[in-house]
């Protein structure tokens, strides 16, 4: 039965394809147009920047990150190191200059919102962005042994770990572990939000800064900077956050 169906299938989904492709082309206006997008998505495609840490200081970095998310808002963005070339590039070593910790949001995807690519950041995403041991431990994997220049604690706002950690209510499974982490940001916020996000992602920073003697050596050698921020779900813009 199924030997005998299966060459019949075959082609009616063949057909069916060819059909599809040829109603899509009509809709664009012809296979001209169609060959048309084609090369003009090939000329725009993502440049590749060889951008390593040892290249940058901590300040030029942050001048990097800067302009990245103001690409990102303005809608200019490059996409840079997006491609099977840059892919390639790193997959044997890798040198990324900027480590990040953010929140596993998923609305703040950290590469396409500082306009990066493949090999540019080192990124820890954890629902609150709280530092605890292993984070810790993999920022000091992405600063000391990989030699990220910028240490970036990213918030975002109406972030919804901290919104359950000040409101203190039941959850389930082991989602009320992230509290123990966050209660000190949320404690002197008394109940707004937005300052709780910021005083978090201070607490955060700080936390790494201090707990850590591998860190805490790289700030004070001018290796390594410690920087924050808040990312606005609406405009997409970061707001620096004073540590
Ligand atoms: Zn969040």
């Amino acid at each position: 039965m199924s030997d005998a169906s299966t060459p019949n299938s075959s082609v009616s989904r063949r057909r069916f394809w060819q059909v599809g492709a040829c109603a899509l082309g009509a809709s664009l206006g012809g296979w001209g147009v169609w060959e048309a997008a084609k090369r003009s998505s090939q000329t725009t495609a993502s440049p590749v920047i060889p951008a390593k840490a040892t290249d940058y200081t901590p300040t030029e970095v942050m001048d990097l990150l800067t302009r990245g998310n103001e690409r990102f808002t303005q809608g200019n963005m490059r996409a840079p190191n997006r491609n099977l070339e840059r892919l390639k590039e790193v997959a044997t070593q890798q040198a990324p200059f900027a480590a990040f910790l953010g929140c596993a949001d998923s609305r703040v995807p950290i590469e396409i919102v500082f306009d990066q690519g493949f090999g540019d950041l080192f990124v820890t995403r954890i629902a609150g962005n709280v530092a605890n041991p292993e984070i810790i431990g993999s920022l000091e994997f992405g600063t000391a042994i990989l030699g990220a220049k910028v240490l970036f604690v990213l918030g975002h706002t109406s972030c919804g770990a901290v919104g359950a950690a000040m409101r203190g209510e039941e959850v389930p499974g082991q989602i009320s572990t992230l509290f123990q982490h966050l209660r000190p940001a949320v404690r002197p916020a008394r109940g707004d939000v937005a300052q709780a996000i910021r005083e978090n992602v201070r607490h955060q920073a700080n936390l790494v800064a201090e707990s850590s003697p591998v860190i805490a050596r790289l700030v004070r050698e001018g290796r390594l900077r410690v920087a924050g921020g808040v990312y606005d779900l609406q405009s997409g813009r970061v707001e620096p956050v004073d540590l």
